[in-house]
């Protein structure tokens, strides 16, 4: 299967990177960097990376692939946000240079930890992978998660969020060697009877 990175801006390599190392162990995963409309026709998982929210946003409404998004995760195709990607997937962001796509119904403030913690590594416990090592860079803070389930904390705040196909975090897999999240987010592509849902970990739909 094809998972496209939006790569415009960001840690789109480090996406690509940590993807072709699954693939060849796995042998059906296939990454893309993904700049325009018929790229993003083709793939099965879409990845939106890290970098600077308000650039991403720009040229993603350039190049015409905001709404496209939009429609094919309404469609079910799995969606991941790390750090800029999930401010550019929420419902409400404290910055109207950045009009979130409303995927994840989350409210969320861009920069959030302030100048003094802007980037910082600590151990998170991650529902359903185990602990995990996760690195912030101006990171931005969940401020209320209005549907789906909070798979992690840090210091009391919510830090990872699925909603059925969507998966946010404030955080970036894609600078570790560790490869769980991802695995986890192909997991979320035409998993078992297809796309799966958000539970509340008992296997209880969240809706
Ligand atoms: N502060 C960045 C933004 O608002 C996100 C930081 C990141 O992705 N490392 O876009």
């Amino acid at each position: 299967m094809k998972i496209g990175v939006i790569g415009f801006q960001g840690d789109v390599e480090e996406h690509l990177g940590i993807l072709k190392r699954i693939g060849e162990e796995s042998g059906n995963v296939e990454p893309l960097r993904v700049k325009n409309r018929d790229q993003l026709k083709d793939v099965s998982g879409i990845i939106l990376p890290g970098g600077e929210s308000t650039t991403i946003f720009k040229l993603i409404k350039e190049y015409g692939i905001y709404e496209d998004i939009i429609s094919m995760v309404r469609n079910g195709t799995p969606l991941m946000g790390t750090c800029a990607g999930i401010i550019l997937s929420a419902a409400r962001t404290n910055d109207a240079r950045v009009d979130g796509m409303g995927l994840l119904d989350i409210e969320i403030e861009r920069n959030g930890y302030g100048r003094q913690a802007q980037s910082f590594i600590d151990d998170v416990e991650i529902k359903g992978i185990g602990n995990y090592m996760a690195v912030f860079i101006r990171a931005p803070i969940i401020k209320s998660v209005n549907h789906g389930e909070i798979l992690a904390y840090h210091d009391g705040k919510p830090v990872m969020v699925r909603d059925g196909n969507v998966l946010g975090l404030t955080f970036h897999p894609e600078l570790t060697d560790d490869t769980r999240i991802h695995e986890y987010f192909i997991g979320m592509i035409g998993g078992e009877g297809g796309v799966s849902t958000g539970t509340n970990g008992e296997g209880v739909i969240v809706k």
